[in-house]
């Protein structure tokens, strides 16, 4: 067989949704699976949805997953060779010159719904051999019987009543091609041989294989992968959430996470659900593709992400952090110090914004340190600043401020006091983190260092 050659072909008008990305991610690893071409169509033949913010943020999404394409097409550059194969159409007598307003077909249309029949355009121009003139539009002559078959990668079998479909409109009243047309003569010259996309275009199927076989081409082979739900089981929207990739990228979701999580919503190898880049690339065939919709799960997403963020290097998780950790008035380039930190931070946190939100206590100045009021109020009372202060300086003294340094001071003052370890650990807690919750707390002194512990300890004192 000749070589696989898939694509996605995204109608730039918004963000990269989930939905989306997921048919790209389907497609991307068929080619890559199967050694093809992976090629990126952008369908900005509407000009007035179109924009190229919008291309640029779908192209910045695929980027952020890492799926690379070997060709990028704008279908917009193409209407030429759209128009040469309706002429071809023409020509073979496989197309006809309409010149029907579009009120007569709405009348039409009506007319047939009034006699219980399926409403659609009834052929009245199919022999007239008309030429071309204002107001007209070319469209496809279709067979009126007989059903089109096809063999769909997810679906299975299916057939359509070509009864049911209309001679389509290939060319407007304004000389633009449609989107069917458009589809098939892109996708044949393109060599597509494997198309995947989401089941809304199921009907779009058997008009484009009409189209095919109009101009005498076999069509590719097609798959329609079942859309994502929200938790209620409605379509996925805006209500549910974030619905963009970038959106996810922002919540300190990684994107192999993203990779990982979309491309097991509707396909399965087994029950394994952690999968390497290539991994994936080498298990992946349609065979596995689910046929039933599947549930946007942020929970799991999470979970996987969680994984993730265990593995990753902690110097890439530094760089992830700086921007998370920008919008939280932190500027700072010190990766090598909020690197050292991850290490504490990664078994717990599911997203990087929750492990920005985390360790920002670390990097913020001393005196820009915010004390939760409630800790305060609680735990720095006039008996504890004695702990405190008695504390502080065993700490000062040491002449190493290492692990073992600092829990001799912290436990040594316990035992001499004969105090439960309770009536200084959340005292001193919150002094130098300004919170109730952290890790351990000669991790986190290690982490402060012994300067800004002194410091806080200090600040403490004062309050
Ligand atoms: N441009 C279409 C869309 O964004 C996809 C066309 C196709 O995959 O055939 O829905």
């Amino acid at each position: 067989m000749s070589r696989m050659v898939t694509r996605f072909a995204p109608s730039p008008t918004g963000f990269l949704h989930v939905g989306g990305a997921r048919t790209a991610i389907f497609s991307w690893l068929l080619a890559k699976h199967n050694q093809g071409r992976f090629v990126l169509r952008v369908e900005d033949t509407d000009r007035q949805r179109s924009t190229p913010e919008a291309t640029q943020a779908i192209l910045d999404g695929l980027n952020w997953l890492g799926l690379d394409w070997d060709e990028l097409e704008y279908q917009s550059q193409r209407t030429e060779l759209h128009n040469q194969y309706i002429d071809k159409l023409l020509e073979s007598g496989q197309a006809y010159w309409c010149e029907c307003s579009p009120e007569t077909v709405d009348a039409m249309r009506e007319k047939a719904r009034e006699e219980g029949r399926k409403p659609k355009y009834d052929g009245s121009c199919r022999d007239k051999n008309l030429g071309p003139g204002e107001g007209r539009v070319v469209r496809l002559k279709a067979p009126l019987t007989g059903s089109t078959d096809y063999m769909d990668m997810v679906k299975g079998h299916i057939s359509w009543p070509n009864q049911e479909m209309d001679d389509m409109i290939l060319r407007r009243s304004d000389g633009s091609p449609t989107y069917n047309l458009a589809v098939v003569v892109d996708d044949h010259t393109m060599g597509i041989t494997h198309v995947l996309r989401g089941e809304d275009h199921v009907a779009n199927t058997p008009r484009q294989i009409l189209i095919y076989q109009a101009l005498g081409l076999t069509p590719p082979a097609f798959g329609h992968v079942p859309m994502i739900l929200g938790p209620d089981k409605k379509k996925l929207s805006k209500r549910h959430g974030a619905t963009s990739v970038i959106e996810y990228e922002k919540d300190g979701i990684l994107p192999e996470a993203m990779l990982n999580y979309l491309t097991r919503l509707g396909w399965s190898h087994g029950d394994q659900e952690i999968f390497s880049r290539e991994e994936l690339i080498e298990f992946f065939t349609t065979d596995n593709l689910g046929s039933s919709a599947a549930v946007f799960d942020t929970t799991k997403l999470h979970w996987l992400n969680a994984q993730y963020i265990k593995e990753a290097d902690p110097r890439r998780i530094a760089e992830l952090l700086l921007p998370l950790l920008a919008e939280r008035g932190i500027e700072t380039n010190d990766t090598e110090a909020i690197a050292a930190l991850v290490p504490m931070y990664a078994p717990r946190s599911k997203t990087l914004v929750e492990m920005a939100a985390g360790l920002d206590f670390f990097l913020v100045d001393d005196d820009k340190l915010v004390y939760e009021e409630k800790g305060v109020s609680k735990f720095i009372t006039d008996e504890s600043k004695v702990h405190i202060r008695a504390i502080r300086e065993g700490l000062d003294a040491l002449p190493e401020f290492s692990e073992e340094g600092i829990d001799k001071v912290l436990n040594g003052y316990v035992e001499t006091n004969e105090l439960k370890f309770k009536a200084i650990a959340q005292p001193i807690r919150v002094a130098i983190t300004g919170r109730t919750q952290s890790p351990g707390l000669h991790e986190t002194m290690l982490g402060l260092g012994k300067e800004k512990t002194l410091a806080r300890l200090d600040r403490a004192l004062t309050m």
